[in-house]
């Protein structure tokens, strides 16, 4: 491995793939992944993403995202991510990326807090498409090398500002990775919990690097758990039902096989009815049908669903399945600016690692593959735009006993992260009950 680049961007998933294809081709860009290139949560989404569909609906839309967020979301980075989500689009589809349509015109589907259909869908596997077709072509660029299964362990800096990366690479040797710019695009948490949606691998090191160096985070309470996942007594990642299923009408039942919900409210709302639901019937899940959507809707909209359904024993066209909540999504994370700017000069943070408060508490369906991308290429334009100098590498004082313990590195860094969110969590109900009793 090259031990200089000019970028260095952490993660294979939407927002690292975007990143390096928005910088110019003249930048040298290393890439660095974990795992394999295609284990990234963004190859998971199934239900789609939101695109500005007309003026008319800007309101609506914006509305939608400040509710589910509680409203807690930055409006500037709301209205950012609104407002670019077309041009995003174009840039997709001039990638490959091919989204369903109907007489030739893009064709939109609806999920859980959405006031109207707005998302773009690839069958249920929009994910994949997307970040398959953005790895195919940073694979045909000279200017971009990736490294799989290659780690970043810990970041070179002095003086507030980060001059590269440390990695463990795919031999196992401790290595530093001297970059005029970092970008972090490591994803989120889920490796930390026993049932989530995500890759275990994903384990929110961005997070913990940050802890370790003091750079500013923002909101990493706000943790997101997934109302519908495929209750399996098999250990592993959990399967998702997405939410575009209950917006194409599918519904929730309890042990008594009544609706206990209205299926299309956001996200932690369903969640907490369902957790409820449980308590009462005394089960670890609830049902769900999928006997409203036709029979030719769910193979054409749901294979995906509908065919790892039927690996699990259950026929989603004929019979209910059972489904429970699990961790899905990290709301907060590093904090960055419209820029993906973090504290520390020279770091950028960009797509589930990163907060720029755009999902304010909680996330609304579908917006998360459009903000690693709007957010990915802000922060590739501005390193383009601020066309800075290489800092000499040698400046930083690479000391490799540092990381002779990984083992213990690694637990004390998920002890670390959990312990913060955890932290973060007591101080923002405390704070949420004092505003509560002063009015
Ligand atoms: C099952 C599922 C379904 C979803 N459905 C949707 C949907 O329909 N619509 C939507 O908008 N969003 C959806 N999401 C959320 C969305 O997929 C993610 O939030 C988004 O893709 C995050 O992209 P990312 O690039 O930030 O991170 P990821 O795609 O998770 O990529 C993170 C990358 O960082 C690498 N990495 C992590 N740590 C290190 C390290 N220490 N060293 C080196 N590399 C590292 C990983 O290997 C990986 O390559 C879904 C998520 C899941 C799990």
């Amino acid at each position: 491995m090259d031990r200089e680049t000019d970028v260095v961007i952490v993660g294979t998933g939407a927002a690292g793939l975007f990143g390096a294809l928005q910088l110019p081709e003249s930048t040298k860009i290393t890439v660095i992944t974990k795992d394999a290139a295609e284990n990234s949560d963004s190859f998971l989404a199934q239900g789609g993403i939101c695109m500005l569909r007309s003026e008319e609906d800007y309101g609506p839309y914006y509305e939608d995202t400040m509710k589910a967020g509680h409203y807690r979301n930055n409006p500037q980075s709301v209205e950012m991510m609104i407002r670019s989500s077309r041009q995003i689009i174009d840039l997709l589809i001039g990638y490959g990326v091919e989204f369903e349509r109907q007489d030739g015109e893009l064709a939109f589907t609806r999920e859980g807090g959405h006031s109207r259909p707005r998302i773009l869908f690839h069958e249920d596997i929009t994910g994949k498409e997307i970040t398959g077709k953005l790895l195919n072509q940073v694979r045909k660029r000279s200017n971009i090398t990736i490294y799989e299964h290659t780690e970043m362990i810990d970041i070179l800096c002095q003086d507030n500002i980060c001059h590269g990366v440390v990695v463990v690479d795919s031999h196992g040797n401790v290595e530093p990775l001297y970059a005029r710019d970092t970008i972090f695009a490591c994803g989120g948490i889920g490796g930390l919990y026993r049932h989530s949606t995500n890759f275990s691998h994903l384990t929110g090191d961005g997070i913990a690097i940050a802890l370790r160096h003091q750079i500013a985070l923002k909101d990493v309470n706000f943790v997101q758990i997934h109302p519908t996942t495929l209750y399996s007594k098999k250990p592993g990642r959990s399967f998702l039902i997405s939410e575009s299923v209950r917006g194409e009408g599918a519904l929730l039942y309890n042990a008594r096989m009544e609706r206990f919900v209205d299926e299309l409210l956001p996200r932690d709302v369903v969640t907490h009815a369902i957790e409820e639901q449980m308590e009462k019937d005394g089960r670890p899940y609830v049902w769900l049908s999928m006997e409203k959507i036709a029979r030719e809707d769910i193979l054409g909209h749901f294979p995906n669903i509908y065919q790892r359904c039927l690996e699990e024993g259950y026929d989603v066209t004929k019979e209910c399945i059972p489904v429970v909540p699990g961790q899905h999504y990290f709301m907060g994370g590093i904090q960055s600016d419209l820029d993906g700017r973090t504290s520390m000069e020279r770091l950028y943070a960009v797509g589930e690692t990163s907060c720029n408060g755009v999902h304010g508490a909680n996330r609304l369906a579908s917006n998360s593959l459009l903000e690693s991308l709007v957010f990915a290429r802000r922060a590739a334009l501005d390193i383009a735009a601020a066309s800075r100098q290489k800092l000499p590498g040698e400046r930083v004082r690479f000391e490799p006993e540092k990381y002779t313990d990984r083992k213990t590195m690694q637990q004390e860094n998920r002890k670390m992260v959990l312990q913060e969110i955890e932290r973060m969590k007591k101080a923002y109900e405390q704070q949420h009950n004092h505003d509560v009793k002063c009015g």
